[in-house]
Protein backbone atom coordinates (compact mmCIF):
# COMPACT_ATOMS: atom_id res chain seq x y z
CA UNK A 1 0.00 0.00 0.00
CA UNK A 2 1.67 3.58 -1.44
CA UNK A 3 0.07 6.11 0.18
CA UNK A 4 1.56 8.46 -2.45
CA UNK A 5 0.00 6.81 -5.08
CA UNK A 6 -3.44 6.80 -3.20
CA UNK A 7 -3.65 10.67 -2.75
CA UNK A 8 -2.72 10.78 -6.08
CA UNK A 9 -5.28 8.54 -7.48
CA UNK A 10 -7.99 10.59 -5.11
CA UNK A 11 -6.95 13.60 -6.27
CA UNK A 12 -7.60 12.49 -10.28
CA UNK A 13 -11.19 11.73 -9.48
CA UNK A 14 -11.28 14.86 -7.97
CA UNK A 15 -12.00 18.40 -9.69
CA UNK A 16 -8.55 20.91 -8.87
CA UNK A 17 -10.68 23.23 -7.11
CA UNK A 18 -12.02 20.82 -4.29
CA UNK A 19 -9.82 20.30 -1.63
CA UNK A 20 -8.56 16.90 -0.24
CA UNK A 21 -8.39 16.38 3.56
CA UNK A 22 -6.54 13.61 4.72
CA UNK A 23 -8.61 11.89 7.69
CA UNK A 24 -5.32 10.40 9.41
CA UNK A 25 -6.89 9.08 13.29
CA UNK A 26 -5.44 5.92 14.08
CA UNK A 27 -2.37 6.21 11.83
CA UNK A 28 0.31 6.58 12.60
CA UNK A 29 3.32 9.38 12.81
CA UNK A 30 5.21 6.88 10.16
CA UNK A 31 2.15 6.98 7.66
CA UNK A 32 1.41 10.77 8.47
CA UNK A 33 4.60 11.72 7.17
CA UNK A 34 4.61 9.79 3.81
CA UNK A 35 1.68 11.51 3.16
CA UNK A 36 3.46 14.85 3.98
CA UNK A 37 6.07 14.47 1.62
CA UNK A 38 4.09 13.29 -0.99
CA UNK A 39 2.86 17.59 -0.52
CA UNK A 40 -0.30 16.46 1.17
CA UNK A 41 -1.16 19.49 3.38
CA UNK A 42 -4.60 19.33 4.73
CA UNK A 43 -4.96 16.31 7.29
CA UNK A 44 -8.26 15.91 9.86
CA UNK A 45 -8.51 13.85 13.21
CA UNK A 46 -11.12 13.33 15.38
CA UNK A 47 -9.67 13.33 18.76
CA UNK A 48 -8.48 16.08 20.56
CA UNK A 49 -6.26 13.86 22.76
CA UNK A 50 -4.40 11.84 19.68
CA UNK A 51 -3.95 15.00 17.80
CA UNK A 52 -2.19 16.48 20.56
CA UNK A 53 0.03 13.45 20.54
CA UNK A 54 0.78 13.07 17.17
CA UNK A 55 0.73 16.23 15.59
CA UNK A 56 2.92 19.12 17.61
CA UNK A 57 6.11 17.45 16.55
CA UNK A 58 5.33 16.76 12.52
CA UNK A 59 3.89 20.59 12.20
CA UNK A 60 6.73 21.92 13.61
CA UNK A 61 8.71 19.74 10.10
CA UNK A 62 5.50 20.84 8.13
CA UNK A 63 4.51 24.24 9.14
CA UNK A 64 2.29 24.79 5.70
CA UNK A 65 0.28 22.30 7.41
CA UNK A 66 -3.89 22.82 8.02
CA UNK A 67 -5.34 20.40 10.72
CA UNK A 68 -9.05 20.26 11.12
CA UNK A 69 -11.26 18.67 13.45
CA UNK A 70 -14.05 16.04 12.40
CA UNK A 71 -15.16 14.59 15.42
CA UNK A 72 -17.42 15.67 18.28
CA UNK A 73 -15.26 18.32 20.40
CA UNK A 74 -16.56 19.01 23.94
CA UNK A 75 -16.78 22.64 25.75
CA UNK A 76 -14.62 21.73 28.26
CA UNK A 77 -11.91 20.38 25.47
CA UNK A 78 -12.70 24.05 23.17
CA UNK A 79 -8.81 25.45 24.39
CA UNK A 80 -6.85 22.94 23.63
CA UNK A 81 -8.41 22.41 20.72
CA UNK A 82 -8.00 25.92 19.55
CA UNK A 83 -4.68 25.80 20.04
CA UNK A 84 -3.89 22.59 18.20
CA UNK A 85 -6.37 22.39 14.70
CA UNK A 86 -6.12 25.17 12.39
CA UNK A 87 -10.28 25.23 11.74
CA UNK A 88 -12.76 23.12 13.95
CA UNK A 89 -15.14 21.26 11.83
CA UNK A 90 -18.61 20.18 14.19
CA UNK A 91 -19.87 23.14 15.82
CA UNK A 92 -23.26 21.86 16.43
CA UNK A 93 -24.99 24.13 19.80
CA UNK A 94 -24.44 27.56 21.06
CA UNK A 95 -22.87 26.27 24.12
CA UNK A 96 -19.91 25.43 22.03
CA UNK A 97 -19.79 28.52 20.24
CA UNK A 98 -19.43 30.27 23.45
CA UNK A 99 -16.81 28.08 24.64
CA UNK A 100 -14.71 28.33 20.94
CA UNK A 101 -15.20 32.33 21.26
CA UNK A 102 -13.84 32.46 24.60
CA UNK A 103 -11.06 30.17 24.02
CA UNK A 104 -9.87 32.28 21.01
CA UNK A 105 -10.27 35.07 23.08
CA UNK A 106 -8.34 33.83 25.70
CA UNK A 107 -5.41 31.85 23.36
CA UNK A 108 -5.41 34.88 20.97
CA UNK A 109 -6.01 32.67 18.44
CA UNK A 110 -8.34 32.71 15.92
CA UNK A 111 -9.35 30.01 13.79
CA UNK A 112 -12.84 29.47 11.73
CA UNK A 113 -15.51 26.47 11.95
CA UNK A 114 -17.87 24.76 9.85
CA UNK A 115 -20.79 23.90 11.52
CA UNK A 116 -21.91 20.39 11.84
CA UNK A 117 -25.58 19.25 10.32
CA UNK A 118 -27.17 16.21 11.26
CA UNK A 119 -28.45 15.80 7.47
CA UNK A 120 -30.64 13.08 8.67
CA UNK A 121 -31.61 14.12 11.03
CA UNK A 122 -30.61 10.51 13.16
CA UNK A 123 -31.21 10.86 16.50
CA UNK A 124 -28.30 9.49 17.92
CA UNK A 125 -26.26 11.19 15.86
CA UNK A 126 -24.25 14.88 16.45
CA UNK A 127 -24.63 18.04 14.87
CA UNK A 128 -27.25 20.81 14.75
CA UNK A 129 -30.50 19.84 12.55
CA UNK A 130 -31.43 21.41 9.42
CA UNK A 131 -34.03 23.71 10.30
CA UNK A 132 -31.65 25.41 13.13
CA UNK A 133 -28.63 25.66 11.24
CA UNK A 134 -29.52 29.39 10.42
CA UNK A 135 -29.94 30.18 14.09
CA UNK A 136 -26.45 28.38 14.88
CA UNK A 137 -25.00 30.66 12.57
CA UNK A 138 -26.21 33.91 13.74
CA UNK A 139 -25.11 33.38 17.26
CA UNK A 140 -21.83 31.61 15.83
CA UNK A 141 -21.14 35.33 14.22
CA UNK A 142 -22.46 37.49 17.18
CA UNK A 143 -19.91 35.34 19.22
CA UNK A 144 -17.80 35.96 16.82
CA UNK A 145 -17.10 33.25 15.06
CA UNK A 146 -15.21 33.08 11.11
CA UNK A 147 -18.39 30.41 9.75
CA UNK A 148 -16.83 28.83 6.79
CA UNK A 149 -19.35 26.38 5.91
CA UNK A 150 -20.98 23.07 6.80
CA UNK A 151 -20.17 19.62 7.53
CA UNK A 152 -22.13 16.30 7.27
CA UNK A 153 -21.94 12.85 7.45
CA UNK A 154 -25.30 11.42 6.06
CA UNK A 155 -26.69 8.17 7.22
CA UNK A 156 -24.59 5.26 7.03
CA UNK A 157 -27.54 2.60 5.48
CA UNK A 158 -29.35 4.74 2.87
CA UNK A 159 -28.04 6.16 -0.20
CA UNK A 160 -26.55 9.60 0.42
CA UNK A 161 -27.33 11.59 -3.11
CA UNK A 162 -30.56 13.18 -1.18
CA UNK A 163 -28.65 14.28 1.99
CA UNK A 164 -25.65 15.61 -0.29
CA UNK A 165 -28.20 17.71 -2.30
CA UNK A 166 -29.52 19.15 1.31
CA UNK A 167 -26.41 19.78 2.55
CA UNK A 168 -25.50 21.65 -0.89
CA UNK A 169 -28.60 23.42 -0.77
CA UNK A 170 -28.61 24.36 2.87
CA UNK A 171 -24.98 26.22 2.15
CA UNK A 172 -26.04 28.21 -0.40
CA UNK A 173 -29.31 29.13 1.12
CA UNK A 174 -26.70 30.13 4.20
CA UNK A 175 -24.39 31.67 1.71
CA UNK A 176 -21.61 29.55 3.16
CA UNK A 177 -18.63 28.68 0.75
CA UNK A 178 -17.34 25.72 2.30
CA UNK A 179 -18.99 22.48 1.55
CA UNK A 180 -17.33 19.27 3.42
CA UNK A 181 -19.03 16.07 2.86
CA UNK A 182 -17.61 12.93 0.76
CA UNK A 183 -15.80 9.96 2.57
CA UNK A 184 -14.08 7.14 1.17
CA UNK A 185 -17.02 5.46 0.40
CA UNK A 186 -19.11 8.00 -1.19
CA UNK A 187 -16.73 11.07 -2.53
CA UNK A 188 -17.04 10.98 -6.06
CA UNK A 189 -20.99 10.83 -5.83
CA UNK A 190 -20.60 14.06 -3.13
CA UNK A 191 -18.28 15.82 -5.36
CA UNK A 192 -21.35 15.46 -8.42
CA UNK A 193 -23.42 16.79 -6.04
CA UNK A 194 -21.75 19.98 -4.98
CA UNK A 195 -18.89 18.99 -2.84
CA UNK A 196 -15.60 21.13 -2.53
CA UNK A 197 -13.87 19.55 0.05
CA UNK A 198 -13.91 15.70 0.56
CA UNK A 199 -12.53 13.36 3.93
CA UNK A 200 -10.80 10.81 2.53
CA UNK A 201 -9.10 8.22 5.59
CA UNK A 202 -9.17 4.53 4.33
CA UNK A 203 -9.25 5.61 0.85
CA UNK A 204 -5.71 6.81 1.33
CA UNK A 205 -4.52 5.05 4.31
CA UNK A 206 -5.88 2.05 4.22
CA UNK A 207 -8.17 0.11 6.78
CA UNK A 208 -8.07 0.86 10.30
CA UNK A 209 -7.85 -1.40 13.52
CA UNK A 210 -10.49 0.18 15.23
C1 LIG B 1 -13.29 8.76 9.86
C2 LIG B 1 -13.96 9.91 9.21
C3 LIG B 1 -13.77 10.18 7.85
C4 LIG B 1 -12.96 9.28 6.91
O1 LIG B 1 -13.63 8.07 6.72
P1 LIG B 1 -13.14 7.02 5.60
O2 LIG B 1 -14.36 6.21 5.33
O3 LIG B 1 -12.04 6.23 6.22
O4 LIG B 1 -12.69 7.80 4.43
C5 LIG B 1 -14.37 11.31 7.33
N1 LIG B 1 -15.12 12.14 8.08
C6 LIG B 1 -15.32 11.90 9.39
C7 LIG B 1 -16.16 12.86 10.17
C8 LIG B 1 -14.76 10.78 10.00
O5 LIG B 1 -15.01 10.55 11.29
Amino acid sequence: MNIADNIAACRAKLPASATLVAVSKKVDGARIEEALRAGQTVFAENYVQEAAQKWPALKARYPQVKLHLIGHLQSNKAEAAVQLFDRIDTLDSEKLAQALSKAMKKTGRTIPVLLEVNIGCEPQKAGVRPEDAAALLAHARAQGLAVEGLMCIPPADLSPAPFFRALKDLAGLLGLPVCSMGMSADYEEAIRHGSNEVRLGTALFGARSE
